[in-house]
């Protein structure tokens, strides 16, 4: 039997997201996945009811999560990971073959492979001025749109997306499409946050993870924030036992006000070493531009004939190349490590024998 026979053409030739952990390089320095350099201590409590299912919504961590992020609980829902909620919108809001969905690159990957993996059209609509949006061109392109995914702050460029220009585009879409604005870096500046306009724009969606300021990646644990009609309707389509206990558990704790209080400790630490590793780059001769970024990553655009990316890889350093993204050329994306770490990149790349 020939397999390919039966496979969905889109899955036949579906180019995988290319996660940071399929990478197979071995290396001892990992700063390609924006995590966090130091795992928090937690202990799971509960040892004695893993016979049972978890709920679907446990009550406790949605209401931690509705009070840390300045919401309702019911315009809060939990899923594996904030990827599970980018998909879940798309399951509830668009017809595959049917439908289309807008992102604006260079942004992150999961908006084009999952629309790809469900079928689903989309159109990208580059970014203009330093990453911002271009809302005419969205504007006339909003035929059969059902869904647009604005990063903000945006991975991998590191900056926030102008908030005026944000509630145009909530403006223009009003009545015809939702507008999915995904918060994954926010709390490393939560000022910025849109959940605010919740409550006034009905078509507004926030995505957050406990993956980045709350350094708990291997938890899988995302929210998606909406009004309630929304949530409802996601609720309709996700798993029936979505969270793992373990995972209620533990999530439920960094959501107490002592983990809140951890995550805010963790945040200057990263501010602290995002300053040490810009001022050390500044002085690196194969640094073309360094990116404003108010998030745990840099983007740096080096000078291409220092094989920088390869050349820290040879030495156990892992960022992330995102030359193929659309106008990123030569840029290499670097998660803010520990203090030790920044350092360590810092002194490679001052170091006169890098450059022989
Ligand atoms: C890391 C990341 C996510 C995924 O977060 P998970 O909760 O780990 O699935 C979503 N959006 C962006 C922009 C990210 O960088």
């Amino acid at each position: 039997m020939n397999i390919h026979c039966l496979v969905r053409n889109q899955i036949l030739t579906l180019q995988p997201y290319q996660s940071a952990r399929k990478f197979e390089y071995s290396g001892k320095i990992w700063l390609n996945a924006n995590e966090h350099p130091i795992a928090p201590h937690y202990k799971y409590s509960n040892t004695n009811n893993l016979n049972r299912y978890p709920m679907c919504q446990p009550k406790e961590l949605i209401h931690n999560y509705a009070t840390y992020s300045g919401v309702q609980n019911n315009q809060v829902l939990v899923s594996r990971g904030s990827d599970e909620g980018i998909e879940l919108l798309m399951k509830v809001f668009c017809d595959p073959n049917k439908d289309t969905i807008i992102f604006c690159p260079p942004t992150y990957g999961m908006y084009k492979t999952s629309a790809e993996i469900l079928g689903i059209n989309y159109r990208m609509i580059p970014t203009i001025n330093n990453w911002q949006l271009n809302l005419s061109s969205i504007a006339s392109q909003l035929n059969h749109v059902k869904l647009i995914y604005i990063c903000h702050p945006n991975n991998p460029t590191g900056n926030i997306i102008n908030i005026n220009s944000i509630i145009k585009l909530l403006k223009i879409v009003e009545n015809k499409a939702l507008l999915i604005i995904d918060e994954a870096y926010i709390d490393f500046c939560s000022n910025n946050s849109l959940v605010k306009l919740l409550s006034i724009h009905p078509n507004l969606i926030i995505l957050r993870t406990l993956s980045k300021a709350f350094a708990l990646a291997g938890l899988r644990c995302g929210f998606t924030l909406a009004n309630a009609e929304i949530i409802k309707l996601l609720k309709k389509v996700i798993a029936p036992y979505p969270i793992p206990t373990p995972v209620i558990d533990i999530a439920t704790q960094a959501l107490t006000p002592e983990g809140i209080k951890y995550t805010q400790i963790r945040i200057k630490q990263i501010h602290n070493n995002r300053h040490i590793l810009i001022e050390g780059l500044k002085r690196c001769s194969c640094v073309q531009t360094i990116f404003p970024s108010c998030t745990n990553y840099i983007l740096v655009k080096f000078t291409p004939k220092y094989q920088v990316f390869k050349k820290l890889l040879q030495q156990g350093i892992i960022l992330r190349d995102q030359s193929y993204q659309w106008g990123l050329t030569n840029c290499l994306r670097i998660t803010i490590g520990s203090y030790e770490e920044c350092q360590q990149i810092i002194s490679i790349l001052q170091n006169e024998q890098f450059y022989t």
